[in-house]
């Protein structure tokens, strides 16, 4: 099976693939967020699905993230770009900044958080993000800044002010509503995967205004959108070989009591 590359991302990123081509995937967990289009970018074959699907139709609370690693992996997939757009916690960042984070704090609480359903599959999960897709997204675009940690809420509401204060005082510096259990169900899946995060705007604990707006969020997103397309493709073609990533070799030696496409026993 030929070596694809995942993206999963807002839909402008469908206008980004040479001669894509719509796949459908059908997945032990259901459909996923939609048909996955495949296509060129940057010299290598991507494999391409919208967190969100078709018309924003999944809320972050409602994304099939277990379908849309596994139909990624299905593919052919074993490394995973995840863009994302982020909200700041920290003054360190400012909306308009692409961040490469490292750490990840989970604080959703409704969904479904592994592929793992009985047996003890227990993810070393320390460092979320996979180093090798981590450098190739910095070494992109010099002005990505490195490192941080995302804190990834419920949603959909955006938080309260007391809240994200709380998020700020406990070191986190960016936040969300996809990044989680996308993370986890990618390693699960043995994928290497790391995100890159578009600071739309600050939270609302780390500024006196009235707070986020969702036009805010959208319009930033398509300011940036060029931008984040060159770094990607540029990304894309610089992707080191995933043999040996401890991303996948983590589950060697173990029992996992959940399918794994492609995966050789
Ligand atoms: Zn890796």
């Amino acid at each position: 099976m030929a070596e694809l590359i995942g993206v999963i991302g807002g839909s402008g990123f469908y206008s980004l693939l040479d001669e894509p081509e719509q796949r459908s995937v059908e997945t032990p967990y259901g459909s996923p967020s939609d048909a996955l289009t495949v296509g060129a970018l940057g010299g290598r074959d991507v494999a391409f699905v919208p967190r969100h699907g078709a018309g924003h139709r999944y809320p972050p609370h409602r994304v099939p993230y277990r379908a849309n690693l596994w139909a990624l992996r299905s593919l052919g997939v074993r490394q995973v770009l995840a863009p994302c757009a982020v909200g700041g916690l920290s003054h360190d960042v400012a909306p308009g900044d692409l961040v490469v984070p490292d750490q990840l704090v989970d604080r959703t609480s409704r969904r479904v958080p592994s592929y793992v359903e009985t047996g003890a599959v227990h993810l070393p999960f320390a460092d979320p993000y996979c180093p090798g897709v981590s450098q190739a997204l910095l070494a992109a675009d010099p002005g990505v800044r490195a490192g941080g940690a995302m804190v990834v809420i419920e949603g959909p509401r955006f938080s309260t002010r007391a809240e994200s204060q709380w998020y700020a005082a406990a070191g986190g510096t960016l936040i969300n509503m996809t990044g989680a259990p996308e993370a986890a169900l990618a390693r699960e899946q043995r994928l290497c995967y790391a995100s890159l995060a578009l600071v739309t705007d600050m939270d609302a604990g780390a500024e006196a205004g009235a707070g986020v707006g969702m036009e805010q969020v959208v319009a930033l997103f398509r300011a940036n959108l060029e931008r984040l397309s060159g770094l990607l493709r540029r990304a894309v073609s610089a992707l080191p070989d995933p043999a040996g990533c401890s991303c996948s070799t983590w589950a060697d030696g173990v029992d996992l009591t959940y399918p794994v496409p492609g995966d050789t026993p």
